[in-house]
C-alpha cells in the first residue's frame, strides 16, 4: 500500500496565505512598482474630496469620459463613458454595458474623505502674542498623533458677494507650515498621567499661523488684525468669510516609497484614496463591460455616510433615474438595483506585529498578502455590519480564483476590540448586493498611514475584473 502524501493532502486542503512577492516575476515587479508611482502621484494632488473630485474629473477629460450633460445626447453605445459630479465633493463614473440596463450594473465605490482637522467657523484669535485658529476634528482620530506635526491648510471659502477663493498653503517646500503645540515632556507630568484619549483634548487642537503684530500698540489684538490684513490682501477675505469656508488642515508631507526595499508606501489619506485610486486603474483598463460599469466616489463616510455627498444620500438614484430615461429601456428603480452587484471598496486592518494582541490571527489581513475579502465589519455582535450572503462571497471568490486576484479574508480586529463600518451596509440597503474587498492599511486614520505596492496591484486587478462583468 503506498504512503499516503500528507504535504499534497495539505495542499489540497489548508486554506494558505500566500506572500504576493513571492513567484513575482522580475517585470511583473517594475508593473507594481509603476502602478504606485502612479497613484503617489494621485495622493500628493488630492488630499482633500474637493482636490480629489477635481483630479478625478481631470483624469476623465484624459480618458474619454464625457460629462454627464454632454454624454446624454445620443442613445448610449457600449463602451461610452460618463461622469457626474454631485456637489464639488462626490462623484460617479460609468462605462455602458453590452447586456440591456435592466441586467444590472457592477458597482466599485470608495470613498474621498479622510480624517483631518477642519476650521472653525470663527477660528481666528490671539493670545500671549501668537495668532491661532481653533479647529474641529472630524472622523475617527487619535487626537495627541496630529500634535507637533507639520499641516497644510486646503479648502475653499466663499465671500460676502459669493466669490469663490482657493487657498492651498504648505504643500510647496517654499510654503509655510501651521502646526499644533504639544507640552514639553518636562512639564508633561499631569498631561502624561490622562488616558490617552484625554491627553489631548479636542480644545487643544489649536494651529500656530502667527506672531508679528501691527505697528500700533494702542491697537487690541495687534497680531490678529496683521493677520487678517494679510489674508485681505492675499486672498481679498475677510473675518466673517470663514463661516462660508471649508478649510482644512491636512499633513503636510507627500507619499514617499517606505522600507529599504521600497515596497510599501507612507502617506497621508490612503483610506481610502487607495481603493478610489484603484477604480480609475480598473476602470481605464475597461473598454466594453458585460454590464453598465459603476466607479462610486462618496464623501462623508468617515462620519457615517450622512449628508447630501454620504453614501445615505440619493445621488445614486438620482444618477440612475437619468440613466434609467437615457438608456430608453422601461426598468424600475428598485428592480434595477436588485439586479445589480457592489464591491464596497474600502481598507481594511492589516495585523500590526508590533500590536497583534488586538487582531485574531487567524482572521486577519497582512501587508502584502493581496485585496482583503470582508464579508462583514461592524462592532460587538455585528452591529451595523452588511454581512454579505455567502452565495454572493462565493461568486466573487470564484471570480478573484479564476482571474489570478491575489486575495485574503480579513475582519476588522478581535471581537469585542471595537470595530467599525464603510459604505457597504448603504449599498446593501439600497437593495445592491455588497461585499467589502479593498487592501489592509498600517497605522489607519494616522497622519501617515501604511500600504504596501503589491496589494494595490491586486486590488486594481480585483476591482478591473469585477467591472468588466467577468464571470
Ligand atoms: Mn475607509
Ligand atoms: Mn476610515
Amino acid at each position: 500500500m503506498a504512503e499516503k502524501n500528507y504535504n499534497q493532502l495539505a495542499e489540497k486542503l489548508k486554506l494558505n496565505r500566500k506572500n504576493g512577492w513571492q513567484g513575482l516575476g522580475a517585470g511583473e515587479r517594475d508593473d507594481v512598482f509603476a502602478l504606485a508611482k502612479h497613484y503617489m502621484d494621485f495622493l500628493n494632488k488630492a488630499k482633500t474630496e474637493r482636490e480629489a473630485v477635481a483630479e478625478i474629473v481631470r483624469w476623465c477629460q484624459d480618458n474619454g469620459f464625457l460629462k454627464l450633460e454632454d454624454a446624454k445626447k445620443a442613445r448610449p453605445k457600449a463602451g461610452e463613458r460618463f461622469y457626474f459630479v454631485w456637489k464639488e465633493r462626490s462623484l460617479i463614473l460609468g462605462i455602458w454595458g453590452k447586456q440591456p440596463l435592466s441586467a444590472g450594473f457592477r458597482l466599485v465605490g470608495s470613498h474621498l474623505d479622510a480624517p483631518r482637522l477642519d476650521l472653525k467657523p470663527e477660528p481666528l484669535y490671539e493670545q500671549e502674542g501668537l495668532g491661532l485658529c481653533k479647529t474641529h476634528y472630524y472622523g475617527g482620530i487619535k487626537k495627541y498623533q496630529w500634535t507637533a506635526v507639520p499641516l497644510a491648510l486646503h479648502g475653499v471659502v466663499y465671500t460676502a458677494q459669493g466669490d469663490r477663493v482657493s487657498i492651498m498653503i504648505g504643500e510647496d517646500a517654499g510654503d509655510p507650515v501651521f502646526t499644533i503645540t504639544d507640552l514639553l515632556p518636562h512639564l508633561a507630568k499631569d498631561q502624561m498621567k490622562k488616558k490617552a484619549t484625554e491627553a489631548v483634548p479636542g480644545e487643544a487642537l489649536n494651529i500656530v499661523v502667527g506672531s508679528i503684530p501691527v505697528q500700533d500698540e494702542e491697537v487690541k489684538e495687534p497680531v490678529k488684525l496683521a493677520l487678517l490684513e494679510q489674508l485681505y490682501e492675499q486672498y481679498g477675505i475677510v473675518e466673517e468669510d470663514f463661516i462660508s469656508a471649508e478649510l482644512e488642515l491636512v499633513p503636510a508631507m507627500p507619499a514617499r516609497d517606505l522600507g529599504l526595499d521600497r515596497s510599501l508606501i507612507a502617506a497621508y489619506g490612503q483610506d481610502d484614496r487607495i481603493c478610489a485610486y484603484a477604480t480609475l486603474k480598473a476602470l481605464a483598463g475597461i473598454r466594453e463591460p458585460e454590464y453598465l460599469a459603476l466607479g462610486l466616489f462618496a464623501d462623508k463616510e468617515e462620519i457615517g455616510s450622512v449628508g447630501i455627498t454620504g453614501m445615505q444620500s440619493n445621488m445614486l438614484e438620482y444618477l440612475l433615474e437619468q440613466l434609467i430615461v437615457w438608456s430608453g429601456e422601461t426598468v424600475g428603480m428598485h428592480q434595477l438595483l436588485g439586479a445589480s452587484q457592489a464591491i464596497s471598496a474600502d481598507v481594511n486592518a492589516a495585523l500590526d506585529p508590533t500590536y497583534p494582541e488586538v487582531m485574531d490571527k487567524h482572521n486577519a489581513a497582512r501587508l502584502g498578502c493581496g485585496v482583503v475579502l470582508t464579508k462583514y465589519t461592524g462592532a460587538g455582535g455585528k452591529y451595523n455590519a452588511n454581512d454579505a450572503g455567502a452565495e454572493y462571497v462565493a461568486q466573487i471568490r470564484q471570480l478573484y480564483n479564476k482571474h489570478g486576484v491575489l486575495w485574503q479574508t480579513g475582519e476588522l480586529g478581535k471581537v469585542d476590540q471595537g470595530g467599525g463600518g464603510t459604505i457597504a451596509q448603504f449599498l446593501a440597503n439600497k437593495g445592491i448586493e455588497t461585499i467589502d474587498s479593498g487592501p489592509p492599511i498600517l497605522s489607519m486614520h494616522a497622519p501617515l498611514e501604511i500600504a504596501s505596492k503589491i496589494d494595490f496591484y491586486y486590488t486594481v486587478k480585483a476591482y478591473n475584473v469585477f467591472l468588466s462583468g467577468d464571470k
